[in-house]
């Protein structure tokens, strides 16, 4: 198989595609695909819940919170949030095309204040001087800057509820989950496959959201309900429930998890900081450990770079089409071994060119 260092959907284990394979065939022997069975089905609803709870003990989400999985994917919570949460007043640092959009949805419910950006240096680092306004509903971040290759790794002193996109390293770590009112992320990079989106809401916040939304965009239905409004996304989630137990019993949990992300991260940015031929795009004090963005001395190189490593078995590896460069994707599904096959391929390449 390929190693693919795509930025999502990405790559996802050989356990749990050889899983997903046997349960779209047959699951448990019940002489019925996985995309065939009812929603209200007993199978079906112990995979719900065992999904819901594997979320819980990876990571150690306290009571008080709900673990909703929704659709619409991490771009409908840029909506929900402020539809659900925002009152009058909301805060965003604006880290990337990603939190721009948030902003963006957050300007049509009210007051959208952008407390900082880094966007005078093409997102590359992440602001850390700003003042969050104290009646702010909520102070919303995106952890991880998929396009830029940044990430917010440190604790947050968060005068007001804090909200989260980790769209791009949920499960990357060990987590807190006590700061935050709310997280979202968007399956496909480390949770499963692309049309299941996981928020994560403390109950506080389901007090706050107004009765007269709409269904379907309002928090208090699916928690109310379990996620089980309307039909979901029954084979998404199925193959989410197998990442969640490739996680906790061939990785060894989300600490085993982290050591071995450091371990890759470093592996490229040691090359990136040493070769001189891969200059790294973010600031050292902000790098991503999920998202590794680089250049080379120019853009034809760029592209044979991409072709020659496709030719190489290691894809994936184009930058986003608004920044350009090139980007190693190092979710939790790529190997230590795929990383450093990459780091050699590099080598070789910056030789002989
Ligand atoms: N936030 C971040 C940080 C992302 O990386 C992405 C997608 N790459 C999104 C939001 C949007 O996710 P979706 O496509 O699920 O709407």
């Amino acid at each position: 198989k390929k190693h693919n260092f795509s930025a999502g959907p990405s790559i996802l284990s050989p356990y749990t595609i050889q899983h997903t394979a046997e349960g779209v065939l047959d699951l448990n022997q019940s002489g019925l695909s996985i995309m065939e069975i009812s929603h209200r089905s007993k199978d079906f609803m112990a995979i719900m819940e065992e999904t819901q709870q594997l979320f819980k003990d990876l990571l150690d989400i306290p009571a008080g919170y709900h673990v909703l999985l929704l659709q619409g994917g991490a771009s409908m919570q840029f909506c929900m949030v402020p539809y659900n949460l925002m009152q009058h007043k909301a805060a965003y640092l604006n880290t990337g095309s990603w939190a721009s959009k948030a902003l963006k949805e957050a300007s049509f419910f009210g007051e959208a204040v952008e407390v900082a950006s880094s966007k005078d240096k093409n997102f590359s680092y992440i602001p850390k001087d700003y003042k969050i306004p104290p009646d702010a509903d909520y102070f919303h971040i995106t952890t991880n800057n998929t396009i830029y290759g940044t990430e917010i790794r440190e604790d947050m002193d968060c005068p007001v509820n804090l909200v989260a996109d980790m769209s791009s390293d949920i499960m990357s770590r060990p987590l807190d989950p006590g700061p935050f009112g709310l997280i979202y992320a968007g399956a496909q990079k480390n949770i499963g496959p692309a049309g299941v989106c996981l928020v994560i809401i403390r109950d506080d916040m389901l007090e706050r959201v107004p009765e007269t939304l709409p269904s379907m965009l309002k928090y208090t239905t699916f928690s109310a309900k379990n996620s089980m409004f309307n039909t979901p996304p029954c084979f998404a989630i199925y193959t989410v429930q197998l990442v969640l137990k490739w996680l906790e019993d061939t990785v060894g949990g989300l600490d085993a998890m982290a050591t071995v992300n450091r371990k890759k991260a470093a592996t490229l940015y040691h090359l990136l900081d040493n070769d001189g031929f891969y200059p790294g795009t973010a600031a050292a004090d902000s790098r991503s450990l999920m998202n590794v963005t680089l250049r080379l001395p120019d853009e034809d190189l760029e592209k044979r770079f991409v072709a020659e490593a496709l030719e190489n078995g290691l894809g994936g590896l184009k930058g986003h089409r608004s920044v350009g460069g090139c980007r190693a994707s190092i979710y939790n599904a790529v190997s230590l071994a795929a990383v450093e096959a990459l780091a050699q391929f590099m080598k070789e390449f910056a030789r002989r060119n």
